[in-house]
């Protein structure tokens, strides 16, 4: 960090700045220049506070030079961090594709879901059982009971779960019934729940808020990491802008800026940026060729009989023919499905 200071101040008012300074934990050697001087703090700076730091008299301004989230910050670990699942490995050179119903419906529509997935070449099994949902008046989920299916369906199919969590209370359940904990959109910044999920080794998948900033969605993953899980995976879903095409904007440049700034994984979700069945194939292949480690992806046997997401749930076949198309894009950019 580098504190610039405020012209013509005083060599015994920077001694005092470095000794207060210094009480912080932080190392700091002090330039001086013409007419001006700046202060370069060494040693470990994530605790302070740049803001706080501005405030201090003399200071001129403070640049911040290394990222706050320093666990999540590639250059604390340059190797990708890879999240592992039973039979299942996440961040490494094959892709893995999740897909699966929006909500759990019943235990027969997951199981015929997951037939269908499964046999296209998903590896990973989604479903939610507690539905953020904007209306009240709109299906809340199956909670308890669709965790339940979950925990069966994956056990007869042979295929690891994620889920998404809405409230600390049900942690629980979720340990013992899915094998990925997903953290959605709404929630990325309740960092009470960031923190109890940092307690558990549950492999959590954090997705992007849809006015969240990429050094946001980062920060969020710290908390994860900080409280010792580093089984983290992040999802690109939509952000909100001004368009209205399409249920949100995939930005996909995401990807390629994550994969620099982060060794965490990076998955996407093109079923609710698009918010149409039939956005998802090209926003797919788009995610994979620009890097994408797997994608999240909405698949209902019958979407119009959905409860909820229907408009943007690909079929079994519609699934079945997009993992051709994804195979050849993967190649392409040196990975395998
Ligand atoms: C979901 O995955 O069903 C979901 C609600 O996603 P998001 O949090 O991205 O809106
Ligand atoms: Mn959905």
């Amino acid at each position: 960090m580098l504190i610039i200071l405020k012209e013509n101040i005083t060599k015994a008012h920077v001694d005092q700045l470095c000794q207060d300074l210094a009480k912080l934990g932080v190392n700091p050697q002090a330039i001086a220049g013409e007419g001006s001087t700046i202060i370069v703090l060494l040693g470990d700076t994530s605790q302070l506070e740049p803001e706080r730091l501005g405030l201090l008299p003399g200071v001129e301004r403070v640049i911040q030079v290394r990222e706050r989230y320093k666990l999540a910050d590639r250059r604390s670990h340059p190797q990708d961090t890879l999240v592992e699942l039973v039979d299942v490995v996440i961040g490494g050179s094959q892709l893995v594709i999740g897909a699966g119903p929006c909500s759990v419906e019943s235990k027969e529509q997951l199981n015929t879901t997951a037939q269908g997935v499964k046999a296209a070449g998903a590896r990973l099994l989604r479903g939610g059982a507690f539905k953020p949902r904007t209306s009240p008046y709109s299906f809340q989920g199956l909670e308890r009971d669709g965790l339940r299916y979950l925990k069966e369906v994956a056990a007869e199919n042979g295929l690891p779960v994620i889920s998404e969590i809405t409230d600390i209370t049900y942690l629980d359940d979720f340990l013992v019934c899915v094998d990925v904990i997903q953290v959605g959109a709404r929630s990325m910044q309740n960092f009470e729940l960031l923190k109890e999920l940092g307690k558990t080794d549950k492999p959590i998948l954090l997705k992007r808020g849809f006015a969240n900033t990429l050094a946001e969605l980062l920060m969020s993953a710290e908390y994860i990491l900080k409280g010792g899980n580093s089984q983290v995976i992040l999802c690109e879903r939509g952000i909100r802008t001004f368009e209205t095409a399409t249920r949100n904007t995939l930005d996909i440049s995401a990807i390629p800026v994550l994969k620099r700034l982060t060794h965490l994984p990076v998955f996407v979700d093109p079923s609710h940026a698009g918010g149409s069945a039939w956005l998802v194939e090209p926003l797919s292949l788009a995610a994979v060729a620009a890097g994408a480690d797997g994608l999240l992806i909405e698949v209902h046997h019958n979407p119009p009989a959905a409860l909820s997401d229907g408009a943007q749930s690909l079929t079994p076949a519609q699934f079945a023919d997009l993992f051709a198309k994804l195979r050849a894009v993967a190649a392409a950019v040196g990975r395998s499905l």
